[in-house]
């Protein structure tokens, strides 16, 4: 999911459906504003499909006055099966003493379940199926006497992953987890201050990128002061590995580092771990785009664009069912048959998760006459599924959780399939020494199973570690 938000400017709802536009790779379901006004206090609008064909009417602009504004674009993740229902469209927004709040969360709590069972038998009263409205109700339960007090006692008894942008009537506040798993980050535009799940969101503003909120940071914005607080008990960051892969847009500046770049030197390092000859490099577009270029550049071999990808479709993955996605890649991606016959091609992906869109891409390219297909994929098999915010599916699904690597490739009726090793990725990503087995720097659970939070309501539901 993608989070967004803005205090101290005119109409700040418009910079919100600006920056979660910007965000929409993030989430493509639905999106949701939140505004605050001090004569029409707040108001909201969620609705299905993208942020420019629903917050772009001037009508339903005008309803959400204010120059305190936040925002969500949604696709559902573990737990969430099937179509979003628009009661699980945040922000949620909840009135309690001390006036109320609306918060916007990305990254999945991983004890929601068992909090929410004890919040109803305590008397709280769900609107949603969603992890992240058991925030809310720990927040109206909380016995301090500030928002940003209360706050701070629900988020010490959640677990896992968030990412959250709040505001109460006056404040804007931005939380990050502990490992600080999701990204986060804070700008200025003129008088005011945003805040972003990406830098890219900042851009699109004219916000002034001026820091990232850190891990267990939590800050409160308020008439142009920020506070900043430590809520939690320090541990050391576990950043997801898989932000620099895929999730984030590669215009953006994660952890200091350009997006764009590491992506590249994953392609570099791909290069180097797994050779092969051919006549073209070809990224499978747009996620593999980076690393196809680095490979090209490290091997030598020309870099084509082979697949073409149609402009007006989304992120397959985010399509939440198995029928949509399968019908996705045809809609999406097409070959460039007239560069592609007669030649030994190398694909280069970000991912490998249940093979169905990597053996459809490989059935179109031998069809348009390739003499070879080899896989050059830009992270470590996929073999265990993301509890903290990423949507891959069940155990059972992943390809990388039944198979060797070559089973795989000849279940993909591929030539040749090699994935990054985990240190190159790690050396791609600023580690030079390779990661650290003892101490890793970033999560990699769905490529390790090492998780770094205890994905507990999962565990409780059979899922073996
Ligand atoms: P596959 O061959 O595993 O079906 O699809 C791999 C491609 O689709 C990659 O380009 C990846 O970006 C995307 N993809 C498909 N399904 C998922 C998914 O469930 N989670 C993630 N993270 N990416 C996926
Ligand atoms: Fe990121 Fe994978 Fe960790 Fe999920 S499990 S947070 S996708 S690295
Ligand atoms: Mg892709």
């Amino acid at each position: 999911c993608g989070v967004f938000g803005v205090i101290g400017v005119k109409d700040a709802a418009n910079f919100v459906a600006l920056g979660l536009h910007a965000l929409q790779h993030r989430g493509q379901e639905a999106g949701g504003i939140v505004a605050h006004d001090p004569v029409q206090g707040f108001n909201s609008a969620r609705r299905f499909g993208y942020v420019r064909d629903n917050f772009t009417e001037a009508s339903l602009m005008e309803t959400l006055p204010g120059p305190l504004s936040i925002g969500h674009v949604r696709y559902s993740t573990a737990g969430s099966k099937g179509q979003t229902a628009i009661r699980d469209v945040q922000p949620f927004f909840g009135e309690f003493a001390m006036g109320g709040a609306a918060i916007a969360h990305n990254g999945n709590l991983t004890n929601a379940n068992a909090l929410r069972r004890e919040l109803i038998e305590r008397g709280s009263i769900f609107q949603s199926s969603s992890d992240s409205e058991c925030i809310i109700h720990l927040m109206a339960r909380s016995l301090q006497r500030s928002i940003a007090e209360r706050m701070k006692d629900a988020l010490r008894r959640v677990e896992g992953a968030f990412s959250i942008v709040a505001m109460t009537r006056t404040k804007l506040i931005g939380v990050r987890d502990p490992l600080g798993v999701r990204p986060l980050v804070l700008g200025r535009i003129g008088e005011g201050y945003a805040l972003a799940s990406e830098t890219c969101a900042l851009d699109i503003i004219g916000a002034e990128f001026m820091r990232e909120i850190e891990p267990g940071e939590m800050v409160v914005i308020q008439d142009g002061e920020i506070e900043s607080f430590r809520p939690f008990e320090p541990k050391k960051p576990r950043f997801c590995v898989f932000e620099h892969v895929y999730f984030s847009r590669p215009d953006s500046i994660l952890q200091g580092r350009s997006v764009y770049e590491t992506r590249r030197q994953i392609g570099v390092e791909l290069a180097r771990e797994t050779p092969v000859e051919a006549d073209l490099v070809c990224p499978v577009p747009d996620s593999g785009t980076p690393a196809a270029i680095g490979f090209s550049q490290e091997s030598g071999i020309p870099y084509a664009m082979g697949i073409i990808r149609n402009q007006y479709m989304g992120r397959t993955f985010i399509e939440p069912t198995e029928q949509i996605r399968n019908m996705g890649v045809r809609l999406k991606l097409n070959v460039n048959r007239a560069l592609i016959k007669g030649k030994r091609v190398v694909l280069v992906d970000d991912s490998v998760v249940r093979g169905t869109t990597s053996r459809k891409i490989k059935d179109m390219i031998l069809d348009a006459g390739a003499k070879e297909v080899h896989f050059r994929i830009a992270s470590p098999p996929t073999a265990w599924p993301c509890f903290y915010g990423v949507d891959t599916p069940d155990r059972e699904k992943l390809l990388a959780a039944k198979m060797t690597e070559d089973e795989m490739c000849e279940y993909l009726g591929v030539d040749s399939l090699r994935f990054i090793s985990l240190d190159g990725l790690y050396r791609a990503a600023g580690e030079a020494k390779g990661r650290d087995a003892a101490n890793p720097a970033y999560c990699d659970a769905c490529f390790s199973g090492e998780y770094p939070v205890a994905p507990s309501d999962m565990i409780e539901k059979g899922f073996a570690l």
